[in-house]
């Protein structure tokens, strides 16, 4: 099956992305009760997979759910979307939706639910459009507070998003490419897709709190530790980045990309950062040579069989 859109598999079968359906009354659509997590594959290799695993067995055990499948039928599933698909650069959604509930379709007991694990692959996307990797990225600090961890806890990447959304309308009222969003204190949080990140008198920070901490943020501290950039948390706001050397965001969608603008001011002199370039370049480099990858090929097997040949 080879489809230029996507694959997705649900219920122990693999079917176009187009075709795939979701059950109209399972909470994970009348409630926003789903959680996930989307993996970037470039020229054939997932990126940091273990990591990403790892962020959504924390996701599902916040919400108390269970996939009904274990990581190794995962690794395979999400290897085969993207085999089956034909995408050597590719997305791949994984997630875990609550599942209706036993006694009735519109309100129930979470606790009789049986989970459901859904996953599908889609053609490699920026989060901005891509040319900004090279021209730098105009963000948008509008009305829209990031719903408060205290509520809505930002590190389970969920799919609870009217603050993101509304703030995206904002942001494109004014031409810009993408919110930034502030929490109820002030504070700069994230944007829908991305993580923000400073530079200052040679430091790199990042905000902490209230936010999704992103694998490709936990990347970039490690490139900032191979180019002997110190980089740390902190509690920044707007006037931190109208003040800043320079901005950039970090996301599985387009890895490092520089930040020029916020609402109507440049960022320093309106060009992308040199350092915000180098983190760039550096992190396709480092992916190139393969750092953190996990061949899709790897997992195309079936566990039981990759077992057996293990033994
Ligand atoms: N913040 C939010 C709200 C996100 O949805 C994402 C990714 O989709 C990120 C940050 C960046 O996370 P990652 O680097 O894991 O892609």
């Amino acid at each position: 099956m080879a489809e230029s859109k996507g694959v997705a598999y649900r219920k122990g079968e693999y079917m176009a992305l187009d075709e795939a359906r979701i059950d109209i009354v399972d909470p994970a659509v009348t409630k926003s009760d789903v959680v996930f997590d989307a993996i970037s594959v470039w020229d054939g290799n997932f990126f940091r997979l273990e990591d990403h695993l790892e962020r959504f067995r924390a996701s599902c055990e916040y919400v108390r759910m269970t996939p009904p499948c274990s990581e190794d039928e995962i690794r395979h599933i999400m290897a085969q979307c993207v085999e089956r698909a034909g995408f050597s650069e590719a997305v791949v959604f994984i997630l875990c939706t609550r599942g209706r509930y036993a006694g009735g379709v519109a309100f129930g007991d979470p606790r009789t639910c049986e989970n459901e694990f859904i996953a599908y692959a889609v053609p490699y996307y920026w989060v901005v459009p891509k040319e900004r990797a090279q021209t730098g990225t105009h963000l948008w600090i509008g009305e829209t507070r990031r719903a408060p961890d205290a509520a809505i806890n930002q590190r389970v990447k969920n799919f609870n998003r009217m603050d993101l959304t509304r703030a995206q309308f904002e942001a494109f009222d004014h031409g810009a490419d993408a919110p930034l969003l502030l929490s109820m204190d002030g504070y700069l949080t994230e944007g829908p897709g991305f993580n923000i990140w400073i530079i200052k008198d040679r430091k790199a920070f990042t905000p902490g709190e209230n936010l999704l901490e992103g694998i490709t943020r936990r990347a970039v501290f490690d490139l900032c530790g191979e180019i002997g950039l110190s980089a740390e948390t902190a509690n920044l706001k707007p006037e931190d980045l109208h003040r800043a050397d320079e901005a950039f965001i970090s996301s599985s969608a387009g890895g490092v990309i520089p930040v020029t603008r916020i609402n109507d001011r440049p960022i320093a002199n309106g060009a992308p950062g040199l350092t915000s370039c180098q983190l760039r370049d550096r992190y396709w480099e480092r992916r190139a040579e393969g750092w953190y990858a996990t061949p899709v090929a790897d997992w195309l097997a079936a566990p039981q069989a990759q077992a057996a040949s293990a033994e």
